[in-house]
């Protein structure tokens, strides 16, 4: 990655962590679950609106580090208003961009690619990821809490 990639990477970070987008609570949520990764610190809530079979809110709110809130605030962004499945898909992509192996679809992820560096540290993928499985747990009625205190972070099921 260039130097100047990498910069402009962290300061999207930096500024969605300054000024998150949705950070609120939603009192008409249908469904919500929390987040937890102990390893870091990083504990949040993700609330989702649904309508039919797509998103039509979600929002978020939680303490941990920059680059879980960045991500928490940027999944609000790309979530909201995409079907189900699309919300999956994306979850996948970025779950393949954070570890590493984001091959092509890279390409459809805008802005989420800040996160791509993070591939490089284990830590901090969990911290990356972690909004990603409160929001399919909420997505598919897990609701609840999860944590990403196992191996590979794989622990919403
Ligand atoms: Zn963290």
């Amino acid at each position: 990655m260039s130097a100047e990639l990498e910069e402009l990477y962290q300061s999207i970070i930096l500024d969605h962590n300054r000024r998150p987008k949705n950070f609120r609570d939603m009192p008409d949520a249908t469904a919500h679950a929390d987040g937890v990764n102990p390893l870091c610190g990083d504990q949040l809530t993700v609330w989702l609106r649904m309508d039919g079979e797509s998103v039509a809110d979600i929002s978020f709110r939680g303490q941990g580090c920059a680059i879980s809130k960045a991500s928490a605030s940027m999944m609000t962004q790309v979530v909201k208003g995409k079907s189900r499945a699309d919300a999956d898909k994306l979850f996948d992509d970025v779950h393949a961009l954070v570890t590493g192996r984001a091959g092509a679809q890279a390409a459809e992820l805008g802005a989420l690619k800040a996160l791509s560096g993070v591939s490089k540290f284990p830590l901090r993928v969990k911290c990356a990821s972690l909004a990603w499985h409160a929001m399919r747990a909420a997505l598919h009625g897990a609701g609840g809490s999860v944590t990403t205190d196992q191996s590979g972070g794989e622990s919403a099921s």
